[in-house]
Parts: structure tokens; sequence; C-alpha cells
């Protein structure tokens, strides 16, 4: 038994767990009691005694991937993590065994050069400098919401670091943005309150003139925006915010634009949807999750700044020790981040890039936008109401039963094992949401999940 023979063992079970889950020949998701899957899994008596190995680790496997959530399923249809490219999960397997904690060159000198390569490439499909601006590589898009804002507010109050947090800043967004960023106003000092909302049109996007007017208001009223936050795309429906008039009217009132693009941010790899991203070139930060649209294994999430001096002043704590010249080759990236101990995670981003290169990633956003679009207009040929036509792989739609049906719908499909999705609120109501991740999943899925909801409403 080695650390080779026990590789090859994982390696095998892995692979029949990806061709079954691709076959739909065990359900997308069972979810045994928690308590009961304990047992099952011998993980108490393991601890203590040891001996996963050999046969005790292909049996603990076959019990663990037998309860885990298929994401290969064809039928997985729930939430914006990413379907990975089974190729790219090779790096996360060398990250954990050379363990670099690059966030120092001297730990890891491969892996921060893959990371820089990385955000190279990002800053570039932004088309921002990769010179004069920056990033880092965070565990996923909640953390880099928080590092960017916290860049933010190190351009508004610079004082804040020392002295605390001013009581005059606030942060503008709307009610369509992701609960991270509320989180993050509230984590920086400045409280939940202050975060306002913008107006919105009715599918829940930004509405410019809104916004303009509010900020007035907010600056009459003696108030300092710290940030306007936007979002690309929106988590409910998967919708833009128009970043380019947006963009235009904090570039005119001097406000930092921070772009959450968490999830469609990989429209900038597509000929065809980075219009979407239109004004980009005039935002201040923006955040890019590798591990929901690029077919990363999860965590890679990249803050970026345009302007490189905003982002290496946001902890400005450690720069003072950090910014002195050390004798070395490379780059140090622990000032740029809340990390101290941190994983290589460009390599994930890098594998999933580099197997086919990232004209398959930019086929892949293609496919999985158009496949939104056809599944909304099939749902809406089948009788069901669809939230808003869809701009990214985000698809909402209901049936005409009360909001407690959808959500009966969604645990009865849930149970069946056959589909898995997710449900979100939206102008008040729920609804059934399908986050199309999955490159094998196919039209024929939407239809056949369309009939099994009509089966269970007759
Ligand atoms: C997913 C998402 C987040 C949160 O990112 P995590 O990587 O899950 O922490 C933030 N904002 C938006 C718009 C998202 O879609």
């Amino acid at each position: 038994m080695s650390f080779e023979s026990d590789c090859a063992l994982a390696v095998r079970a892995l692979q029949d767990y990806l061709t079954k889950a691709g076959a739909r020949e065990e359900a997308v998701i069972r979810q045994p009691p928690m308590a009961e899957l304990a047992g099952r899994l011998d993980l108490d008596r393991m601890i203590t005694g040891g001996g996963l190995a050999g046969d005790r680790l292909e049996r603990f496997l076959a019990e663990y991937l037998a309860a885990s959530t298929r994401l290969h399923h064809p039928g997985y249809m729930a939430h914006q993590v990413a379907v990975p490219e089974p190729r790219a999960a090779v790096a996360a397997l060398v990250d954990a065994v050379t363990n670099n904690a690059m966030a120092i060159y001297e730990m890891g000198p491969a892996a921060a050069t893959v990371e820089d390569a990385v955000l190279r490439w990002m800053l570039t499909k932004a088309g921002w400098s990769p010179q004069t601006g920056a990033g880092v590589l965070t565990h996923g898009g909640s953390l880099a919401n928080l590092t960017a804002l916290l860049a933010a507010r190190g351009r508004a109050a610079p004082e804040a670091w020392e002295d605390g947090t001013p009581r005059d800043l606030v942060v503008v967004t709307s009610l369509s943005s992701h609960y991270s960023i509320a989180r993050a106003a509230a984590l920086l000092g400045l409280g939940q309150n202050a975060v306002r909302t913008a107006p919105t049109d009715a599918d829940g996007r930004m509405d410019p003139v809104g916004l303009a007017a509010l900020l007035r208001t907010e600056r009459a009223e003696g108030r300092r925006v710290m940030a306007v936050v936007a979002n690309a795309c929106g988590t409910a429906l998967g919708l833009y915010d128009p970043l380019r008039p947006i963009a235009e009217t904090c570039r005119a009132q001097g406000i930092w634009l921070h772009v959450d693009g968490a999830h469609g941010a990989s429209a900038l790899v597509s000929r065809t949807h980075r219009t979407r991203m239109d004004g980009i070139d005039l935002a201040d930060s923006l955040v890019w999750d590798a591990h929901k649209m690029l077919r990363t294994p999860t965590l890679c999430a990249a803050v970026l700044t345009r302007d490189r001096r905003d982002l290496d002043a946001a902890f400005r704590e450690e720069a003072s020790y950090l910014f002195h010249d050390k004798d070395q080759p490379g780059f140090d990236f622990i000032h740029r981040t809340v990390e101290c101990t941190k994983a290589g995670l460009g390599l994930k981003a890098f594998f999933a890039l580099a197997v086919d290169g990232e004209a398959a990633l930019e086929a892949y956003v293609d496919r999985q936008f158009a496949l939104a679009r056809d599944a909304a207009a099939l749902l809406r040929r089948d009788g069901f109401t669809v939230a808003a036509e869809p701009q990214a792989n985000i698809v909402c739609f209901r049936t005409d039963g009360s909001d407690d049906d959808q959500l009966a719908i969604r645990r009865h499909l849930t149970q069946a094992g056959d589909h898995y999705l997710s449900s979100a609120e939206h102008g008040g109501r729920r609804w059934l949401r399908l986050t199309l991740m999955n490159p094998a999943t196919g039209l024929e899925d939407v239809a056949a999940l369309a009939t099994a909801i009509r089966r269970l409403t007759r």
C-alpha cells in the first residue's frame, strides 16, 4: 500500500463515479441522514485506529461517492458551482501534495508564477492592462467581494485602517445583489444599514437614472458613497446590470464601481456574450469566480483592480514591512489577501484553461447560455411562467400554483433523484431555478424535467 497505489485506486473509483453519473445510472442527489452516513463511513473508528488505505480505502470511497451529490449527472441544474473538467482536478492533487503556500514567493515560485499568469489572462480579458492592473486569487467570491470593498474603503477613507470606519460611508447596490455584499459592509464596519439599494427595472436590473438620483440624494444628505456595486450577473435571475451607463455615472462623480461578476464575468471569454460586460473598462474592481463558469474545481475566485495601487494599498498594515526591497526574483501576494497560508489556487484555473485551451471555455459558455434561452422557450411552450428572458445560463420559472407549491415540486424532484434544481425569490414570489452548468445537460433533460413537473402537479 503506497501513495501511488492508493491514488490509482482513487482514480478508478472516481472514473467509475463519473461514468455512472454521466450515464444517469445513479441519482443526481441522495441525502441519507447524517448519523446513518457517519456510521456507514465508519468515521469514528478510523479516526481512532487508522487503516484508511488499500481495501478499506476502496470501501470508504464507494460509500463516500455513493452519498455525494453528482454534479456530472445531466440532471444537475441546481447551483452555480462548476461541473469541473475532471482533468483540471489533477491540479488539486498536485497542489495538495506539494502544499506550496505561495502567498510569499519563496513558499511556491511555480504556484505564484501560475497564479500571476492566470490573473494577467483575466485582466486582459477584462480589457485592463496587466501592467497597471492587479489581482489576487482567494477562496471564493464572498471573500473576493470583501477584499474589493476593502480596497474601495481604502480609497474613500484611507484613515479607516487606523481610526475605524467613518460613520458617513455608504455602499450602493440593488436588491438583486448577492448577500456577500451586505455581509462585506457589515464586516467592514459600515453596518448593513449603510447598504443603499438603487432602483431597478421590473426584472431587477439597476436603473442608471435612478442610481444617479440616489447618488445625488446621498451627497445632499452628507453621506459619502464608498462604492457602487453592480451585478454581472445577478444571482437569482442571472441578469446583467447595464454596466456602461452605471460606470459613466460613477466616473462623473468620482465613485468607485465594483462589478460583482462572480458568476457572469466568464461572458468575457465569449466573443458573442462579452457585450454583456460592456463598460467594464470604466470600473475599478471586478470579482470573477473560476469555480463557477470556468469549469475549475472549487475554490478559485479572482479579485481584480484596474489600478494596481488600489489593491496594493488595501491591507495597509502589512504594506509597511512587505514593501521593502526583498532580494528575490518573484512576487509576494500576501499583502493583497486576507489569507496568510494561501493555496496555489491558480493551478486549478490554469489546468481548466490549458487542457483544451480558452476556445473550449468560450464554446462551453456559448453552449450553456444558448441552452438557457432554449430551455426558457421550451418551458413557456409547456405553459410555465418564465421570470425573465435569460441573459446567462440561469432560468427561473414557475407553475401557476402557490409559492409553497413550487417548493413542494422541488422537494419531490429532489427525492426522486432524476433532476436537481434550486429555487429563488424574485418580485416577492418563489421561483424554480435552473442553473445550467453541466455541458452534458441537453434540452431533452429540460423537457424531461417539464414532464416530471406536469406529472407531479396533475
Ligand atoms: C456566487 C456568487 C457570489 C459568491 O461567491 P462564492 O464563490 O460562492 O463565495 C457572489 N456574488 C455573485 C453575483 C455570485 O453569483
